[in-house]
C-alpha cells in the first residue's frame, strides 16, 4: 500500500480523535434542538454554550461575543455585508482570500443605491501590507477595514495590531480573517484591537462546516440569515450542534498546544523542510523576510509547472498544493503571489507546503525523500528549464 503523507493542512486539517469523540454523542443520544426548552434541548444548549466558552478562551473575548457560523466564508461575508451600507467605503488588501475579496467586489458592484466604494491596498515583495498605506486610504466615509491575519498561501502574518490601532484612532471598524492564524498562533482580540475576527473549524483540526465570528460588544451587525433569534439575532438557523461541539473541542486542544509550545515544534519541522528544499537549485521562498505562521512554507521551483509537480508527488503519496486556482481549464497564477510581484511563470512554479498537528518529522523526511528527485525529473523534461540552464 502507498504510504500517504498529507502536507496540505491549509486546505483542511484532519479532525483530531479527541474532537471526533467529543462530537460523536451529538449525532446520537444528544440530538435535541438547542432552542427546545425540554431536557433534550437543554442538553444540547449546554454543549453549545460550553463550546462558546472554549472559542472565547481561544480568542481572548467574552462568550457573548462569539457567533457560530458555517465556517470562514460565512464569517467573512457576515462581517462585511453585516457592516457595509450604501455609500460606505471599505478598505481591504490585494492578498485576501476570495471569501473577502469577492465579497468586497460584490459591494462595489451593487446596483445603486446600495453600492459601496472599495480600496484594495497593495502588498510589498514579502506579501506585507504597510499600515501607513491603510492610514492614507482612510476617507470620511470609511466604515470598515478588512485585512487578513495570516495568508492561506504563504502564511505571511500582517501587522494586524498596528492596523487595529489605526482603525481605532479613526473610529472605523476593523475585521480580520484569522482563519489561517487560529490554532497556529495565540490570538487575543484585544491585543489586535479588532471588532470582528473570523475563524473556521476545519483549519484547526475541527470539523468542516463549523466556524465562528467574533463580534465586539456593541457592534451593530445586520444579520445575513433572517429567521429566528438564534445567536442573539446575529445568525438565524438551528445550530449545528455536533459541528459547534467539535469546534469547541478543537479550540481547547489548540490552547493546550500553545501551553506545550507546539508552535515552536511546528516551526522547527517547517524550517527543516524549507532549508532542505531551498538547497535545490533555482528555488526560492515566497514571503521571505516576513513574519509567518509556523506551519506554512511556499516555495518556487523555477522551470516547473506547479500542477505537474503536485500530481507527480500525489502519485508517490505526498499531498501538497499550488497557490494557483484552476478555472475553466486555464490555470491562473495565484493572485497572492502576483500581488507580491512574482512573474506569472514563477507564481505557477510555486508550491505550498502546510503542516498540521498530525505531521511528524518522519513525514517531513518522506517529503524530502521525494521532492528533489521529482523536481529534477520534471526539469529534465522541461524545455523552458533546459533553455534557462544553457
Ligand atoms: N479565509 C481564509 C484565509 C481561508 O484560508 C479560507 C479557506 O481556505 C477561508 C477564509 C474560507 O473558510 P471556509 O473553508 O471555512 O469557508
Amino acid at each position: 500500500m502507498t504510504r500517504r503523507v498529507y502536507l496540505d493542512n491549509n486546505a483542511t486539517t484532519p479532525v483530531l480523535p479527541e474532537v471526533l469523540e467529543a462530537m460523536r454523542p451529538y449525532f446520537g443520544e444528544h440530538f435535541g434542538n438547542a432552542s427546545s426548552i425540554h431536557h433534550h434541548g437543554q442538553e444540547t444548549r449546554a454543549a453549545v454554550e460550553r463550546a462558546r466558552e472554549s472559542v472565547a478562551a481561544l480568542l481572548g473575548c467574552r462568550a457573548s461575543e462569539v457567533v457560530f457560523t458555517s465556517g470562514g466564508t460565512e464569517g467573512d461575508n457576515l462581517a462585511i455585508f453585516g457592516l457595509a451600507r450604501s455609500g460606505d467605503h471599505v478598505i481591504t488588501s490585494t492578498v485576501e482570500h476570495h471569501a473577502v475579496l469577492n465579497t468586497c467586489k460584490r459591494l462595489a458592484k451593487h446596483p445603486e443605491p446600495r453600492r459601496c466604494e472599495v480600496t484594495c491596498i497593495p502588498v510589498d515583495g514579502r506579501g506585507l501590507v504597510d499600515p501607513a498605506d491603510v492610514k492614507r486610504a482612510i476617507r470620511p466615509n470609511t466604515k470598515l477595514i478588512t485585512i487578513m491575519f495570516a495568508n492561506n498561501e504563504t502564511g505571511v502574518a500582517q501587522p494586524v495590531a498596528e492596523i487595529g490601532k489605526i482603525a481605532a484612532e479613526a473610529d472605523i471598524y476593523f475585521h480580520t480573517d484569522a482563519v489561517q492564524a487560529a490554532g497556529k498562533i495565540p490570538i487575543d482580540v484585544n491585543e489586535i484591537g479588532c471588532d470582528l475576527l473570523t475563524i473556521s473549524g476545519h483549519k484547526l483540526h475541527g470539523p468542516q462546516g463549523a466556524g465562528a465570528l467574533y463580534v465586539r460588544k456593541g457592534t451593530q451587525l445586520e444579520p445575513m440569515l433572517i429567521g429566528g433569534s438564534h445567536e442573539r439575532s446575529r445568525r438565524a438557523g438551528t445550530e449545528n450542534v455536533p459541528g459547534i461541539v467539535g469546534l469547541g473541542k478543537a479550540a481547547e486542544l489548540a490552547r493546550a498546544g500553545f501551553e506545550r509550545g507546539d508552535e515552536r515544534k511546528m516551526a522547527d519541522a517547517r524550517d527543516h523542510l524549507e532549508r532542505e528544499l531551498l538547497d535545490i537549485e533555482a528555488t526560492g521562498l515566497n514571503g521571505e523576510g516576513a513574519p509567518r505562521v509556523p506551519n506554512t512554507t511556499n516555495i518556487y521551483f523555477d522551470g516547473i509547472e506547479g500542477e505537474a509537480l503536485v500530481i507527480a508527488l500525489d502519485l508517490k503519496g505526498l499531498a501538497v498544493s499550488t497557490g494557483a486556482a484552476c478555472s475553466s481549464g486555464a490555470i491562473e497564477p495565484s493572485h497572492v503571489l502576483t500581488a507580491m510581484g512574482l512573474r506569472s511563470d514563477r507564481a505557477r512554479a510555486s508550491i505550498r507546503f502546510s503542516l498540521g498537528k498530525q505531521n511528524t518529522l518522519e513525514d517531513v523526511d518522506f517529503a524530502l525523500g521525494l521532492i528533489p528527485e521529482t523536481v529534477g525529473r520534471l526539469r529534465d523534461l522541461s524545455p523552458v528549464y533546459q533553455r534557462v540552464r544553457v
